[in-house]
């Protein structure tokens, strides 16, 4: 998209000056940034004049950090600015808009006109492929895309707060910012603000680092919607969640709409304060289930047009019989397959796809969804001890190493996150599972009789969620 000329970073700047707008008061924003005009580009920096030495430094102390962390977002921290001081005579344009502060300088608005209708409308953090349109419904999803749909339609009115849960790869995400770009595409003028709860604990504590809590709070009780993608971070982060209920309580007063999603139902969640857990179970509560065989069809179908790929009929019919866990799984084979047909240039049969996706049906792909729990009452059986124990802070090595087990094989098999995990062991921090994991790989190498013995309940554990 980036192009190596002058005037296509005027939209970078626009889009900024559109994004600090919403952070600060029409007064702040007249008086600092109403003369600040799009200069130039070069070298991974943008250029904005300035009418004065005074201007420059004052619009420096007060808004440098504002004005790069928002470039710095919607360029993926590509681009930096620079102030010049004008020598322009358009200044006189911008001098008049002083007097006047309620009107904008005119080439200012046009350029942000004339560059918005050159590209489509998107909004800098959410994937343009993730609209409705490119969701496959089925029984398994249906009320939960209708419902989202509607939401979108109309947001605040009376599905708030919404919250979606199921497992991983069901279309959460998808549907959370098919919300957000049908309504930034459709609604003008509507703050949205899409953030994972991961990045939403981050930009909290560096705010609190960075005294800049005000800011903070302004990003997200201002928001006309809020969507908040994997809540199930926020357990035992009690300042998080203190700050989480305010920005609720603000945002629902003022019927702003919220969204959540949550990889398991609210009730379920531990470690989180009675009163949030409420707020949070308040409004509509939607699941999602793994799709069934007809759904997985046309899924890897509309997948496949999108993709602009061929595939068998018979090819089709073998994947979506082999993989039933969820949609993330069913992308990755046909991703395997498409990079296979162009690196060999020959189109794909069904032998092909049986022997490119061998490993894909018989291993980790219908593993994937092994429950913690499983994983652990296993190896604490197998070695002998208490879950309790597992998830405990003992640290005798007869307790550490069946944990640190569970933790490996939990690493292995499943797609949850090291933060996931920490979580499911007694909160622990991300670093003690990496840490975890790392000490039983490397005396797996050095010892192969308790390689052995990991591999077999990594077995295990396999059967045991089979018959479960
Ligand atoms: P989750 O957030 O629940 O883990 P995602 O929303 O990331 O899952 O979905 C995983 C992938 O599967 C995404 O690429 C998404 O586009 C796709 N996907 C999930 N459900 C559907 C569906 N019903 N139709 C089309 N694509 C889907
Ligand atoms: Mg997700």
């Amino acid at each position: 998209m980036i192009k190596d000329k002058n005037d296509d970073y005027r939209l970078f700047w626009d889009e900024a000056v559109k994004l600090i707008q919403s952070e600060l008061t029409k007064q702040d924003m007249d008086l600092w940034f109403s003369r600040v005009c799009y200069d130039s580009y070069r070298d991974n920096t943008i250029i904005v004049s300035v009418p004065s030495n005074f201007h420059r430094d004052q619009i420096k102390a007060r808004y440098a950090q504002l004005i790069e962390t928002k470039l710095s977002e919607l360029s993926n921290g590509y681009l930096n600015i620079e102030f010049h001081i004008s020598s322009n005579p358009n200044e006189k344009t911008a001098a008049a808009a002083v007097k006047a502060p309620e009107s904008q300088p005119k080439e200012k608005d046009m350029g942000y006109t004339r560059h918005i209708s050159a590209v489509e409308k998107q909004h800098p953090h959410l994937k343009k492929e993730y609209i409705f349109d490119n969701f496959v419904i089925g029984e398994n999803n249906a009320f939960a895309a209708n419902a989202t749909m509607a939401i979108a339609k109309n947001p605040g009115t009376s599905y708030n707060p919404c919250s979606l849960y199921g497992g991983v790869g069901l279309g959460k995400t998808h549907l959370l910012q098919s919300i957000g770009n049908f309504a930034y595409q459709k609604i003008m003028n509507l703050k949205i603000v899409y953030v994972t709860m991961e990045n939403f604990i981050n930009e909290f504590i560096q705010s609190i680092r960075n005294r800049k809590t005000q800011t903070f709070k302004a990003k997200y009780r201002h928001a006309d919607i809020l969507l908040i993608d994997d809540i199930h971070f926020i357990q035992r982060k009690p300042e998080t969640q203190e700050e989480l209920f305010h920005t609720f309580n603000a945002l629902y007063d003022s019927n702003k709409q919220m969204v959540f999603t949550c990889d398991r139902p609210i009730s379920e969640l531990k470690d989180l304060s009675e009163r949030l857990k409420s707020r949070f179970s308040r409004g509509l509560t939607l699941d999602l289930q793994p799709p069934n065989y007809e759904t997985r069809q046309a899924i890897l179908n509309k997948k496949i047009e999108l993709a602009g790929f061929f595939l068998p009929e018979e090819s089709i019919n073998l994947i979506c019989e082999k993989i039933t866990t969820n949609v993330r799984d069913l992308e990755a084979a046909l991703t395997r397959l498409i990079a296979y047909s162009e690196l060999v240039n020959k189109p794909i049969t069904p032998q092909i796809t049986e022997q490119q996706l061998k490993d894909f049906f018989t291993s980790n792909a219908i593993h994937r969804n092994v429950p913690i729990n499983i994983i652990q009452q296993t190896v604490a059986e197998y070695f002998g001890v208490s879950v309790k124990d597992m998830k405990g802070k003992r640290r005798q090595n007869k307790i550490v190493i069946p944990r640190q087990v569970a933790m490996y094989i939990a690493r292995d098999i499943t797609e949850y996150s090291t933060t996931e995990l920490g979580l499911e062991f007694g909160g622990r921090d991300h670093t003690t599972v990496m840490y975890s994991c790392d000490r039983i790989a490397e005396r797996m190498k050095s010892d192969p009789f308790f390689a052995d013995q990991v591999e077999a309940l990594k077995k295990k554990v396999i059967e045991a969620n089979v018959t479960a």
